[in-house]
């Protein structure tokens, strides 16, 4: 049975070199068994619908703006699953929609070259369903779970907390409402109650300034479907950047 992760992503500037947190990311793998294929979950496909990724060598999407040039160069050329990417569908019913014309975006590939740096194994992304309920997108990733079974790592990449408005470069730590909501994520998850995942508001004023968007808050939802309840819960990264961007990352099972 595969583990299944949610990765706080932060900058895509995270996908050049190595430092804390992508030694995080490395750890979380690293005692994994090696997938048959990854799934992954990025806030950086936000769709009208839910579209799953069947193109058969992905191309790599620079989905930013304003970034050095070697951020641009860079190439994660991992093939893709379009049988997986059917077996998505299935388990997910006829609202989805194969999609070949997205790639990889750097929510998946600025992670996955530090986790899986071969590039060797396949990937399909599945979309964000823009108009998707909190509890459609959990209740969806409950129907993944399947997946882990036949050795596909289902990953979920965004952030908790994620207000790029509110972002100030010169701070160390978070702000007090960014790590308030942090740690309530954190403690409703320890306690397998995933009910206040779903309604977050639940955490009080701190919710309303965490995101003012749901796209890096919603992969959470799909992955901690799939993760079930009772399992081990191991937490990397439990930083904040910026003040207000957390990167706390959660390895299920
Ligand atoms: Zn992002």
């Amino acid at each position: 049975m595969m583990p299944v992760l949610f990765v706080g992503h932060g900058s895509p500037m995270n996908a050049l070199g190595k430092n804390s947190i992508t030694q995080g990311w490395r750890s979380m793998v690293a005692s994994c068994d090696t997938p048959i294929a990854i799934l992954c979950i990025s806030a950086h496909w936000y769709t009208k619908g839910t579209r799953v990724l069947s193109s058969e060598r992905p191309r790599t999407i620079h989905d930013f703006y304003g970034f050095p040039h070697e951020l641009y160069a860079i190439s994660y050329p991992a093939p893709g699953d379009v049988e997986l990417a059917k077996r998505i569908g299935d388990l997910l019913g006829p609202s989805v929609t194969a999609d070949d014309s997205w790639g990889l975006d750097h929510g998946t590939w600025s992670v996955l070259r530090h986790m899986y740096p071969k590039a060797d194994i396949p990937v399909v992304q599945l979309s964000i369903d823009a108009h998707a309920s909190a509890q459609v997108l959990y209740d969806q990733g409950v129907k993944l779970e399947a997946l882990r079974k036949e050795g596909v790592l289902i990953v979920g990449s965004g952030n908790i907390v994620h207000n790029l408005a509110l972002v100030d470069m010169d701070m160390d730590g978070g702000f007090p409402w960014a790590i308030e909501f942090d740690a309530y994520i954190h403690d409703n998850i320890l306690a397998d109650r995933h009910e206040g995942v779903i309604d977050y508001r639940q955490a009080g004023a701190c919710a309303e300034d965490a995101f003012w968007t749901r796209e890096h808050y919603d992969p959470l939802l799909v992955a901690l479907g799939a993760a079930g309840r009772d399992g081990p819960v191991a937490i990397y990264n439990e930083v904040f950047f910026a003040g207000s961007v957390s990167m706390t990352s959660y390895r299920f099972g």
